[in-house]
């Protein structure tokens, strides 16, 4: 097998035992993209040189025998929101696409602090405003599984680089569901944490209230000391939480007896895909077989998320992106006066969906409509809240579909913003909520396009996730799988 098809914990046992080099590891990555990267677009700047030092540098410290992170030798991306010192970072965004920051997020610093060998900056949706990541200025990303399909956004390029073998893990962030969908249609593990479990010092901000940095790979195990890793308070990040991290391997040795299962009625009515259905339903059998016990429950102003979603990620996107003015930082358009140059330099700058984001945003915090659109948001946003407070006292996970269909056609919703949004119907409500949810395979409809299971926890229970998710992938093959390219 070529080394990159290996999951980062494969990889680390031949590390520690010498039977693999990080630069042979990081070699097969390298000739792995330079063949898939033309097909796929998932890059939007690559590090080969760097990557390489930084990989013969790990060999030669385990050389020396000291004392080496899991992580260290793994080849990754990141999507390319996270700031990274010295290399340019854009957000896929032309009012970016030049920009090069002084200095690097919380979690950049912390991979690197742990040796993981960084390949390059993932495509994404610019902004991450978008759910198929057609929104970038550098162009869609592929779906590995089927070339004329989006993979899902807006961490699109993430997803894809682990499905396709172009690195090991990767860094998104999921402000509604952009770890979770792409990971869903491309087959991989995605993991939005708990608000505040990861710092975002750093990370290029969308909608505050509901950004969150999240890992995607290949195994739950994987995802699972890719969060290790990161997580944790950083004095950075006011809203980081400084409740302890624990040891997330430790969890994924549990069974599942014990634990139950809340089947939420609203998340399996009409709209969804019979074949996603059915590979859900499947898999929440065979989580019974594997000894936890299911309930139903209810969560009734699910039908509110998505709405009360854009709402505020707008309001919130207004605000952040304010500050792309040309005046500080980023793209100048040229013109004769002040004001000509804000308006040119935004104009040409910012893409259709971040403009339209922009002007709904600034509607619905204007004065005189605050009251009836963002007030009146954040209220239902409380009672969605209360929703899972209230479901939480019944089980212990929400098993739910990830997506209400498999990947679709690139173009197929462009036109079409509202049927783009609804492709966030089961995860917005989990940001809405601040909670941890996981994504991971469980299985293929008939076009040999995957499918995803969502498990939604209480706050900072990422543990149990990663513990129902083990066992299910321990009893199931489909994360085995790999796109033929
Ligand atoms: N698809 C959603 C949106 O466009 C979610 C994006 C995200 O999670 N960053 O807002």
């Amino acid at each position: 097998m070529e080394p990159f098809h290996l999951t980062i914990f494969e990889s680390q046992a031949l590390l520690k035992k010498k039977s693999l080099s990080a630069k042979e590891l990081t070699e097969s990555v390298l000739k792995r993209i330079e063949a898939t990267q033309p097909k796929l677009n998932t890059f939007i700047t690559l590090c080969e040189e760097s990557a390489l030092c930084c990989a013969k540098e790990v060999d030669e410290k385990r050389a020396r025998g000291e004392a080496l992170s899991p992580l260290a030798g793994i080849p990754i991306s990141l999507k390319d929101i996270f700031l990274t010192r010295g290399m340019k970072t854009t957000c896929s965004s032309r009012i970016l696409s030049d920009f090069i920051p002084p200095y690097d997020a919380t979690v950049v610093d912390r991979l690197k602090k742990n040796d993981v060998v960084l390949v390059g900056k993932a495509n994404m949706d610019e902004f991450a405003m978008g759910s198929s990541n057609e929104n970038s200025y550098f162009g869609p990303v592929k779906n590995p599984w089927d070339l004329e399909r989006t993979p899902g956004g807006s961490s699109g390029g993430s997803a894809v680089s682990v499905s396709a073998g172009q690195c090991l893990g990767s860094f998104g962030t999921d402000t509604g569901g952009s770890v979770r969908l792409p990971a869903a249609l491309c087959s991989v593990v995605g993991l939005k944490p708990t608000y505040g479990r990861i710092s975002r010092y750093g990370v290029i901000a969308f909608a505050s209230s509901l950004d969150q940095v999240g890992p995607l790979g290949k195994t739950v195990q994987d995802v699972a000391l890719l969060l290790e890793a990161v997580a944790g308070y950083d004095s950075f990040d006011s809203t980081s939480h400084p409740i302890p991290v624990p040891s997330y391997q430790t969890a994924l040795k549990k069974d599942l007896k014990g634990l139950t299962m809340g089947i939420p009625d609203e998340y399996f009515r009409e709209g969804i895909d019979p074949e996603v259905l059915k590979a859900v339903h499947t898999a929440i059998d065979q989580l019974q077989k594997l000894g936890a016990k299911r309930v139903k429950i209810s969560l009734p102003h699910s039908s509110y998320a998505i709405p009360v979603y854009y709402l505020i990620c707008t309001a919130e996107a207004s605000s952040n992106l304010a500050r792309y003015d040309g005046v500080q930082y980023g793209f100048r358009a040229t013109a004769s006066t002040l004001a000509e140059m804000y308006l040119k330099t935004r104009g040409e700058g910012f893409g259709r969906e971040v403009k339209r984001r922009i002007m709904l945003g600034t509607f619905v915090l204007s004065s005189g409509y605050y009251d009836a659109y963002y007030k009146k948001a954040s209220q239902v946003r409380t009672l969605i809240q209360k929703d899972f407070t209230e479901a939480f006292k019944q089980c212990d996970v929400i098993v739910t579909p990830a997506s209400p269909t498999t990947a679709f056609k690139l173009g197929e919703k462009t036109e079409n913003p509202l049927e783009m949004y609804l492709t966030d119907i089961f995860t917005t409500s989990v940001n809405l909520a601040g909670l941890p949810a996981l994504v991971l395979p469980c299985g293929f409809d008939q076009k040999q396009l995957p499918i995803g299971l969502q498990l939604i926890g209480p706050h900072f229970k990422e543990e149990r996730l990663f513990q129902m998710g083990h066992a299910y992938e321990s009893a199931t093959d489909w994360h085995t799988r790999k796109p033929s390219l």
